[in-house]
């Protein structure tokens, strides 16, 4: 089913699952403000997924509703977790999708890591 960005927060969405742990992920990182997992279906040779613990369905009501901690939480989290993953020195991709036009198939927000090979021109 198609997101949608101004519904509310559902809490059976499978990344509020992997965060109970009730159902398994491969763990890259967490701490107070976020949790890092690798993506089920890999896009590329490095890709994680890097969530917040608040229960937000995407960046819009993130940036909008978060506190200035949870949200320098999370971004000092995913560039962490990016310098962590040795994806700094040759670069990477950081991505966020929203709503239906960004393909967004999961209602918690997620940012995408991508790297370990040259990634080409934005896709999509
Ligand atoms: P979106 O299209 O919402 O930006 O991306 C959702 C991502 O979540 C996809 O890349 C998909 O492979 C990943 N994904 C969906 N379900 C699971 C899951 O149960 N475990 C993990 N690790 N990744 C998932």
């Amino acid at each position: 089913m198609p997101i949608n960005p101004a519904a509310p927060y559902d809490d059976q969405n499978v990344f509020a699952k992997i965060l109970r742990g009730e159902i398994p992920s491969q763990e890259v990182y967490q701490d107070e403000f976020a949790y890092a997992f690798h993506d089920v279906n890999p896009q590329a040779p490095v890709h994680i997924l890097v969530i917040p613990r608040g229960s937000y369905v995407s960046w819009d009501d993130f940036s909008a509703q978060a506190s200035a901690e949870e949200i320098a939480g999370f971004v000092r989290a995913v560039g962490h977790v990016a310098r962590e993953q040795g994806l700094v020195v040759r670069g990477y991709r950081m991505m966020a999708n929203i709503g239906r036009n960004g393909g967004q198939e999961v209602a918690h927000l997620h940012v995408h890591l991508f790297g370990g090979r040259p990634l080409g021109p934005m896709i999509g």
